[in-house]
């Protein structure tokens, strides 16, 4: 598994998780979907997206990439949050289908929540009605394609329905930490539902030394994410979402530092934010 940012650290979550060999059909994973602009040929490739909340700043792309993938003949999944059926059902009844087109494109939704998950589908030769295909006892995971163990946990978002997430194939694990508060009720949600040893863990770092704005929003500063990356046991730390005030290269390079106060394996992020790198979904 690798991951790609296709945006800068401080703009709307582009992470793209690419399972397998990128050049021999992998299957690409989205990581929330809040990025404008990403090209046609890439959000086509995507397989499915795990959003984590329905805030704007992460879901408002999905329209893009529903448009790219109905018009293929191929079954794409999405996975969210309690709610996120119905959301996703809006979107699609938002717009008109057109008849003449005869592709077979569907999207299977599974919807976490307590013990279960279930799934709804949605096909193009249907017009995109809600089909349900059923509950289930999740047993805290979900198999994805490509052999990819999805594990998912709840965490506090004021009063959003929001999952964080963590991803395991061939030995290799990573997890997605977004939008949430720092305290003991996400650590242990983390704890519980992730687990803990991580070669990779991808977070929000939305203020630097703000405690009680963080507080306030459900977010976190740079200083609890690098807490966070100690207490999940993870290899290395990526920050991600930084709070738009944040959004250039010094303000970055001022955060990296802070975190690597705490945690020194926070790396540099490698990034493609000129507009032609967005069309191809790095090797
Ligand atoms: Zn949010
Ligand atoms: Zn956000």
């Amino acid at each position: 598994m690798k991951i790609s940012q296709l945006n800068e650290p401080w703009n709307d979550s582009a992470l793209v998780v690419t399972v397998g060999n990128n050049s021999v059909n992998p299957v690409r994973i989205m990581l929330d979907c809040g990025a404008n602009g990403l090209h046609r040929d890439v959000l086509k490739s995507i397989d499915g997206v795990l959003i984590t909340h329905a805030h704007v700043d992460h879901f408002a792309s999905v329209d893009s990439w529903v448009r790219a993938r109905s018009r293929t003949d191929l079954e794409s999944f999405v996975v969210g949050p309690p709610g996120i059926t119905e959301r996703f059902a809006h979107k699609l009844a938002a717009y008109e289908w057109d008849p003449e087109d005869r592709f077979s494109s569907s999207f299977v939704v599974w919807e976490t929540g307590g013990t279960q998950i279930r799934a709804t589908r949605f096909s193009r030769r249907t017009n995109f009605e809600a089909e349900p295909v059923g509950a289930r006892e999740h047993g805290g995971y979900l198999m994805l394609p490509c052999d990819v163990k999805l594990r998912f946990a709840p965490v506090r978002h004021r009063e959003t329905p929001c999952n964080a997430y963590a991803l395991e194939h061939l030995g290799q694990r990573v997890a997605y930490v977004t939008d949430t508060l720092y305290c003991d009720e996400t650590l242990r949600s983390l704890k519980d539902g992730l687990g803990t040893g991580f070669d990779e863990l991808w977070c929000e770092a939305c203020f630097f030394d703000e405690e009680e704005r963080a507080s306030e929003r459900c977010h976190f500063t740079v200083f609890q994410t690098a807490r966070l990356a100690k207490e999940l046991k993870a290899n290395k730390l990526y920050l991600v979402h930084l709070s738009y005030r944040y959004g250039d290269e010094l303000y970055l390079q001022r955060h990296l530092s802070a975190a690597r106060t705490i945690f020194p394996m926070t790396m540099d992020p490698v990034y493609f934010s000129a507009g032609g790198d967005k069309n191809v979904i790095p090797a």
